[in-house]
């Protein structure tokens, strides 16, 4: 039997400063596997833990050392990044503001099927279709041209565009069984899920070739890499199946470990990418209050892990590379990023080798939405009966 959780509080080396509050708190799932769950106090000073019980002192002096050195990593010294809010619509009136999750649960219209995978009924999928009809002509408004892409993804490109130093705590890894006829069988005879997981050898499976895709955009410029841009700029747009593993911070439909993103993806000059990710977002603003979503966009940065973190976030913030459309959650008084506004200079361009005209690199940028996110978002503030939906989304279900 699993022994209960044990709360563990202790002080922080130094005061996390507010802004760092909630992203210092995120990767703490990821410090250690006794670790169920961690909250760090308002004024940053003290951190909660819900631990595994069984830890003896010395386990319990070593998991606070590497919790105190993500503290470390993360926060010492760090200055308040400048926010910069393009659009505040967070008081827009909305007619709800319950928690929708039980009802969708109740309904059948979600249901979990293991922690951070979930399926979705026909009310929520529609809802997803009528604003994929609208992303749809969003992106034509463009000329994107369509392009599917797989859910599987290249190990040796994603290494090329460093994503393992970036963001190793989401990976989810695709393995196989190694071609042997002896581990083929025995795993056959012998393997069941056991409590957390297949009760097989780690050494029956193959090494790691490809992994389940973590974005959308990244396909479209492995497949540019290594030659000239045709006709100087690009725009595509996809949706598809995104993976991270989110540990702990899996949460209902907010955080979830399978989800799906549609992107409309740019690639050329530098103004070029700007002028679209911009116009982008003017046309997506439009849109959004034609339904009366209440949201805001403000600067962000990627969820990078501890070691890089600092160094990024900074970068990302000086730079201006990314905005995230936060919507409101009534029910809790709350916001979730529901999409964002992205531009990686010429960061692809250079890794991957995609030039432009005069030979420089190309520059690429994409305006992405998280699907379920959107729904649920939209379902906090008009809740799950259609008859108090905005015009524009109960047509496009009839
Ligand atoms: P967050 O900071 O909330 O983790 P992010 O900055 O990592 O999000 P992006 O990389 O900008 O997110 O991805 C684009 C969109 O994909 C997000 O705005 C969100 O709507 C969605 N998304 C990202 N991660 C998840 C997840 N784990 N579950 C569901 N949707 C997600
Ligand atoms: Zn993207
Ligand atoms: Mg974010």
């Amino acid at each position: 039997m699993a022994e209960r959780a044990a709360e563990h509080s202790f002080a922080s080396a130094f005061p996390i400063p507010a802004h760092l509050i909630g992203q210092v708190q995120s990767r703490l799932a990821y410090v250690d596997e006794a670790i169920q769950t961690a909250a760090i106090s308002e004024d940053g000073g003290t951190v909660r833990l819900e631990l595994a019980g069984g830890l003896d002192a010395a386990a319990l002096a070593a998991l606070e050392a590497k919790v105190l050195q993500v503290v470390e990593e993360m926060a010492k010294g760090a200055l308040p990044p400048k926010v910069e809010v393009l659009e505040d619509h967070m008081a827009r009136p909305v007619p709800y503001a319950e928690d929708p999750m039980p009802e969708l649960l109740a309904r059948g219209e979600v249901s979990r099927e293991h922690t951070g995978i979930y399926s979705l009924g026909p009310l929520v999928t529609r809802l997803i279709e009528a604003f994929e009809r609208y992303f749809v002509e969003l992106a034509a408004e463009f000329g994107a041209a369509p392009q599917r892409f797989p859910t599987l993804i290249s190990a040796e490109k994603l290494d090329r565009v460093n994503y393992f130093r970036a963001f190793p705590h989401s990976l989810t890894f695709a393995t196989h069984l190694r071609e042997d006829l002896h581990v083929i069988n025995d795993f056959a005879e012998h393997t069941h899920y056991e409590e957390a997981g297949l009760n097989a050898p780690p050494e029956s499976f193959s090494r790691i070739q490809a992994l389940l895709s973590p974005a959308v955009c990244y396909h479209y410029y492995f497949a540019l890499a290594d030659k000239p841009l045709p006709g100087g700029q690009l725009i595509a747009t996809a949706v598809g199946h995104c993976f991270r593993y989110e540990s702990s911070n899996l949460n209902t439909l907010e955080r979830l470990w399978d989800f799906t993103m549609r992107e409309v993806i740019f690639v050329g000059p530098a103004d070029f990418v700007l002028e679209n990710r911009e116009g982008g977002r003017q046309k997506v603003a439009a849109f959004l209050e034609r339904i009366g979503l209440a949201y805001l966009v403000e600067s962000a940065n990627d969820p990078f892990f501890v070691g890089e973190f600092r160094k990024q976030a900074a970068f990302q913030n000086a730079f201006q590379l990314k905005y995230e459309i936060r919507a409101r959650l009534p029910f809790k008084d709350g916001s979730l990023a529901v999409g964002s506004y992205n531009y990686h200079q010429d960061f692809f361009g250079r890794h991957l080798n995609i030039s432009l005209p005069d030979g420089k690199p190309a520059h690429t940028g994409c305006v992405a939405f998280g699907l379920e996110r959107l729904a649920y978002a939209f379902l906090c503030q008009f809740g799950l009966d259609p008859a108090a939906w905005p015009a524009e989304i109960r047509e496009v279900l009839a």
